[in-house]
């Protein structure tokens, strides 16, 4: 295969490189999954933790923002640093995650989706197709305020006006004795970027939307989910979701629960932030590995950001740095980078990058399914005489060959 022989692309790519393992992954997907076949447009950003304790953790900043600009990146996963990690890097300071920090930024939601192979047979039987989960990632009660109740008093929920109006106050419990009490919030604002995220990527991947709350019980706050919802798709979606053949469908959160089990998947579950935390656990669980999961950062504004949505697997690093070979799973990473393709080339009307990455993802799936995977997948796989353990090396030469016979 000569250079000219290579596919183009039109338009760029943000880049974000990260650490550990990941960051070796990375470099050898690139190496032998992309390069030979692609003339690539990048945009690199490299967000190892070294270089945003240099830049005080512009780079970060610098690498979201040229997301904005070229509408898609693709990430690696970095280091969220602790104070061990501080004293491992010997960091100025520790620094936030990067992944929240983007975030921020683009104002996304994260929708995470498992890639799916026959050999491994999920949990839950019936599922034949992907189920998506959109968390909504702001407010509840990861932003709460809290008391702990030392007896006999009243707990009240006051809310004061800006503009000098009377306050509102209900009264949460006259207590008898000691207690707990809780106050939460949310914002019309967020809600609806939320929905805005939920409805663009639904009608992006062509799947039904299903979203969940207690409305029925929080007759104010989680009525007020619904309400921004349905508010946002009568006014901007319900026409292109007909066109598309999808559907939008609210439903109680148990009620969405007990469908879901008996569903054979294949929707885009949109869930508020605590379902989703729980939620994507189960069925990140459910569906057989971590390293089977993918994860996209998707903004109201129509950018989106693709990543693994595992960490940067630090054991196998140290084994690695050892010397020893790793059987670390790259699969995630791959999807990843397929998924900022397909959007690419669907962005820039390059059908020939759509079809490259489809084809990258078929040869990745195949060689699973042909046996040869990475001890990760070899535990929840269906036993078979063809099943052998590849170390990492080899597992993207095999996906690399197979990739070759159909290029
Ligand atoms: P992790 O990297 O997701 O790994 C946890 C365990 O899951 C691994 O030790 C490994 O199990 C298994 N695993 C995950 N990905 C795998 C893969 N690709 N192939 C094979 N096995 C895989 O989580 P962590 O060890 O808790 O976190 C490490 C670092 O990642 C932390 O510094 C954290 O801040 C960061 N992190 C980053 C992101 C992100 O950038 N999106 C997300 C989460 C965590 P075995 O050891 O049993 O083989
Ligand atoms: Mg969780």
């Amino acid at each position: 295969m000569t250079r000219n022989d290579k596919i183009k692309m039109k338009n760029t790519i943000v880049e974000i490189d990260g650490d550990e393992m990941t960051r070796i992954m990375w470099k050898m997907v690139k190496e032998k999954l992309l390069f030979p076949f692609l003339d690539m447009k990048l945009d690199y950003y490299d967000l190892g933790l070294q270089k945003r304790d240099e830049t005080n953790d512009q780079i970060t900043i610098d690498a979201a923002n040229a997301i904005k600009k070229h509408g898609v990146g693709v990430k690696c996963a970095t280091i969220t640093p602790n104070k061990a990690r501080v004293e491992e890097y010997n960091l100025k300071q520790e620094w936030k995650s990067p992944n929240g920090t983007i975030r921020a930024i683009l104002d996304g939601t994260v929708f995470r989706g498992p890639i799916m192979v026959k050999n491994i047979v999920p949990a839950v039987i019936h599922w034949k197709k992907p189920i998506i989960i959109g968390r909504h990632a702001y407010g509840d009660i990861y932003k709460n305020q809290e008391i702990r109740v030392p007896g006999p008093g009243k707990g009240e929920l006051i809310f004061t006006p800006q503009d000098g109006g009377k306050p509102i106050k209900v009264t949460i419990q006259d207590f008898k004795g000691p207690g707990i009490l809780q106050g939460i919030h949310n914002t019309d604002k967020s809600i609806n970027s939320f929905a805005k995220s939920c409805f663009t990527y639904a009608l992006d991947q062509k799947k039904d939307l299903w979203f969940s709350t207690k409305d029925t019980i929080s007759k104010t706050y989680d009525a007020r989910f619904r309400l921004v919802f349905e508010a946002e798709f009568k006014k901007n979606w319900e026409k292109k979701f007909k066109d598309a053949g999808i559907e939008y469908f609210f439903t109680l959160i148990d009620d969405a629960v007990a469908r879901i089990i008996k569903s054979e998947g294949g929707m885009l579950w949109a869930c508020k932030n605590y379902d989703g935390d729980v939620m994507s656990d189960m069925l990140g669980s459910a569906f057989g590995s971590l390293a089977m999961m993918t994860s996209v950062l998707v903004s109201p504004d129509g950018f989106f950001e693709y990543e693994a949505a595992h960490g940067t697997v630090q054991r196998h690093y140290y084994k690695y740095l050892k010397g020893e070979k790793t059987s670390s799973n790259p699969m995630a990473l791959i999807f990843a980078w397929t998924g900022a393709l397909k959007k690419r080339g669907e962005l820039d009307k390059t059908p020939e990058v759509v079809t490259f990455a489809e084809k990258l993802e078929n040869a990745s799936i195949k060689t699973v399914e042909n046996g040869i995977m990475t001890n990760d997948l070899l535990k929840v796989a269906t036993p078979s005489k063809k099943n052998k353990m590849a170390y990492t090396e080899e597992f993207i030469d095999a996906i690399a060959n197979n990739l070759k016979k159909n290029y």
